[in-house]
């Protein structure tokens, strides 16, 4: 019946901080939108329902990221289409049962995928089920500039790209007009709604309320030149002349507890706050006044929102890689990989070059799409309700053809 919830099966893997961030971003603004229309659920597919080896994507994803070279060499040897086919149809068979399984279990009327290997098998089963007709399947593509083909699936009904960019990939890929749209990044609503005051949030956390401040993190798993910027960091930010900290600095060190343990056990001569994963991200931005990082999607959009101008420090090659002219082209940030030039920027722009700062959050504001997720959940329900309209037409046209058959 038209009262029924609708049920929403999003499908992620916890490979880094940003998939499963989208995911409960886009369950987030189902609530808020749509309250009891629909029943979303968060599925990592491949751990709950799959065997080896999609269920230790995640662990060698957290290995690959590490040795970076065998990353590069497995993104880019799986990058032509022949080859991604034949592998993924081989998955495609070998796990066809397993997904068939999740599917059962959670009866989606519409599927969201929010990762690149998530397009080919759940299509295939619906097809192979003859479902593919009444489940709405549309794809969340989380990087922002260079994605990785098996993104795109020309069967999907919706592809939502974060950028033009990624938009253009996506018709070169033979996706036409009708399924591409392009809102932005989806970031949790409690991130883009937020209303922050400064000092408010300074007081809040415990900050120096006048000295300006910079964040320092590395993705959720605290990756990149962390430890070594956060030294120069605390040298460049310190006025020797007079005595005192021109600076403060917050690390967020997300997952990585070596890394965290080692900061704290270093005397500095500026304020410094040393955290773990933390949950209200939209707070430590929000009191900040700009942001050093690796170029994760995730990071980045949430920096934007909050008007950080944004130093790149580290990209994982491959999918990361084009997140850097996003940041840079668009003057709402600078790439660099050198701690030390990473940190004497940092004073500059708490000294002299403020008003550099001033026209980078400017820039970095305009960049921003807050209003994303919300754009995708509503363009996801009309879909929804178009497919409802679709399957009762067809449903009718059936029943009046059986019904009417026999008399003839
Ligand atoms: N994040 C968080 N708490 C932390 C560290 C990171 O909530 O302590 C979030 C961050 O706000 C972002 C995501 O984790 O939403 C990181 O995603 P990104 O795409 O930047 O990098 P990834 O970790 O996926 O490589």
């Amino acid at each position: 019946g038209a009262n029924r919830a609708k049920n929403v099966l999003i499908l992620m893997s916890d490979t880094g901080g940003g998939h499963r961030a989208s995911a409960e971003a886009i369950k987030d603004a189902f609530r808020i939108e749509f309250g009891d229309e629909y029943r979303v659920f968060v599925k990592d597919l491949c751990k709950d329902h799959a065997g080896w080896p999609l269920n230790s994507m995640e662990s060698s994803y957290k290995f690959m990221v590490k040795h970076v070279q065998l990353w590069k060499v497995a993104f880019h040897s799986t990058s032509p289409r022949w080859v991604h086919c034949f592998y993924l149809a081989a998955l495609a068979s070998f796990y066809a049962k397993k997904v068939e399984a999740g599917l059962k279990k959670y009866k989606p009327d519409i599927i969201i995928s929010v990762h690149p290997l998530m397009q080919h098998i759940p299509l295939w089963v619906l097809k192979w089920q003859g479902l593919q007709n009444r489940v709405v399947f549309v794809t969340v593509i989380t990087d922002l500039n260079t994605c990785h083909p098996t993104w795109f699936h020309a069967n999907v009904n919706r592809c939502y790209c974060p950028s033009e960019e990624v938009a253009k990939r996506a018709a070169l890929d033979d996706l036409q007009p009708s399924q591409i749209r392009v809102f932005g990044l989806p970031i949790r609503p409690s991130f883009c709604r937020a209303v922050l005051v400064k000092d408010e949030l300074r007081k809040e956390l415990e900050l120096d309320p006048e000295l300006p401040a910079v964040l320092l993190m590395g993705g959720g798993e605290g990756m990149g030149p962390v430890k070594e910027t956060a030294k120069a960091l605390g040298e460049s930010l310190f006025d020797k002349e007079q005595g005192k900290p021109i600076g403060q600095l917050i690390v967020i060190c997300g997952r990585n507890k070596t890394l965290s343990s080692s900061l704290q056990a270093l005397e500095w001569t500026i304020p410094v706050k040393i955290r773990g994963f933390e949950t209200q991200m939209e707070k430590w931005m929000g009191a900040c006044d700009c942001i050093i990082t690796k170029a994760g999607p995730g990071t980045i959009a949430e920096a934007l929102i909050r008007g950080l101008p944004i130093i790149l420090n580290d990209f994982i090659p491959g999918q990361e890689v084009g997140n850097v002219p996003y940041v840079v082209d668009n003057g709402a940030g600078v790439f660099s990989k050198s701690p030390k030039e990473t940190a004497s920027l940092v004073a500059r722009w708490f000294g002299p070059d403020s008003e550099e700062l001033k026209k980078m959050s400017e820039n970095a504001l305009k960049l921003a799409q807050p209003e994303a997720v919300f754009d995708i959940v509503r363009d996801i329900h009309e879909l929804s309700r178009e497919q409802g309209v679709i399957s009762q037409i067809s449903s009718s046209l059936t029943s009046s053809f059986f019904i009417s058959s026999p008399e003839t």
